[in-house]
């Protein structure tokens, strides 16, 4: 069966996208492709070492580094950095690091105007996406702008090789929830709906093999490959619960991002699956388990995944107050919300017991 539609509408911005081991070389001709000649190079302060090494290959078109990425895209930071893109007079920004990194970068894009080159070494599909969230005194808001759509991808398997593997492991689930949304998504469309099942089976094949030998630059590459697949789902059609409660538990809680998706997600789309027919039948294929959060929670268990809320930090007393916020603004959902549902949904993720 296809994945054919009878109705459906897609948007698709002009996106050019490069993979190859060492493609972060050619960032340079890039730089001038895009017409521009004075790049700033942006990373955390912690990977500055990442934005220094790039920096020494492209020459002449550096105008400055500019490490100042945090987690969760604080306004502040931007305004800090935007004044340095300026006093660097800058024409185009060159982001290397994972989902925090590419926010900034889209947060300068936002408010200059300026191209964006995008280096992604995480798996969490930020660079894939128009959206943006940002955080001003402890609130998080998310824009959808096609301004903030990187135009270059530079996809390098080098670049993720030093990815500790519990963190590869988490973010490479983070990318698989977006994909698992995406199959139930209401504004799916039959694109996105091949996308999700390429990426899911990208990571589904590759990952383990990353596990076994995280310098695999073919795996590597395969998962990145995921990664995009399932970024660009994410930058096309509409998440539900599974975002939702990952962004109450990141945002109230401050629990780490990518793995609290990857706790999350058998619970999630376990708890969907009975509502959304055969949407999710390529999970059932792919994993081999027609229990779709048995099916997830088997792989997650294969590559070692993090299984439990409560290894995360939260604790038993906040489960309450979580589900509260899950049903306050709740994003469309698949199976109708009910209070005492989520609120068992969550007291099983935190205690790492499915069903
Ligand atoms: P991150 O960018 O904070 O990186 C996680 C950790 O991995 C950091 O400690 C970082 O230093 C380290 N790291 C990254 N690359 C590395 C490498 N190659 N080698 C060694 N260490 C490396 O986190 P993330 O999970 O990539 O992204 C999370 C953020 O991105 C969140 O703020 C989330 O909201 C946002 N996000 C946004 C979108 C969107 O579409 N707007 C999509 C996904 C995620």
């Amino acid at each position: 069966m296809s994945s054919f539609q009878s109705e459906f509408a897609l948007s698709q911005s002009a996106v050019r996208v490069r993979f190859a081991p060492g493609v972060r070389h050619d960032v340079g001709a890039e730089v001038e492709r895009l017409g521009g000649a004075r790049a700033v190079i942006l990373s955390t302060p912690g990977k500055r070492n990442m934005a220094e090494a790039l920096a020494s290959d492209m020459g002449d078109c550096v105008a400055g580094l500019v490490p100042l990425a945090e987690m969760h895209t604080p306004v502040a930071v931007t305004e800090q950095a935007l004044v340095e893109v300026k006093r660097l007079g800058a024409n185009c920004l060159v982001a290397i690091g994972g989902g925090s990194t590419i926010g900034l970068s889209k947060a300068l894009a936002l408010r200059s105007g300026l191209p964006q080159i995008v280096l992604p070494t995480t798996y969490a599909g930020s660079e894939a996406t128009p959206v943006l969230g940002q955080t001003e005194d402890g609130l998080k808001t998310t824009i959808n702008d096609p301004q903030v759509q990187p135009q270059v991808i530079l996809y390098d398997a080098e670049l993720v090789c030093s990815l500790p593997l519990p963190i590869t492991v988490a973010s490479a689930l983070n990318a698989m929830a977006h994909a698992a949304e995406g199959l139930y998504a209401r504004d799916r469309n039959p694109v996105s709906t091949l996308l999700a099942v390429e990426g899911l089976r990208a990571f589904s094949a590759a990952l383990a093999a990353v596990c076994q030998t995280p310098d695999d630059l073919e795996a590597r590459g395969e998962t990145l490959y995921g990664a995009w697949l399932c970024g660009t789902v994410l930058g096309q059609v509409g998440m539900s619960l599974h975002h939702k409660l990952c962004h109450v538990l990141g945002g109230a809680f401050d629990l780490p991002h990518a793995q609290t998706h990857a706790v999350m997600l058998p619970h999630t789309i376990g708890f969907n699956a009975s509502a959304v027919g055969t949407q999710l039948d390529p999970i059932r294929e792919i994993f081999g388990n027609t229990d779709v959060g048995q099916a997830l929670a088997g792989f997650a268990d294969k590559v070692g995944a993090p299984r439990a809320l409560r290894d995360l930090g939260l604790g038993e007393a906040d489960l309450d107050r979580a589900a509260d916020l899950a049903m306050e603004a709740a994003y469309w959902n698949p199976r109708p919300l009910v209070r005492d549902e989520i609120l068992g949904l969550l007291k099983a993720a935190w205690a790492g017991n499915l069903h």
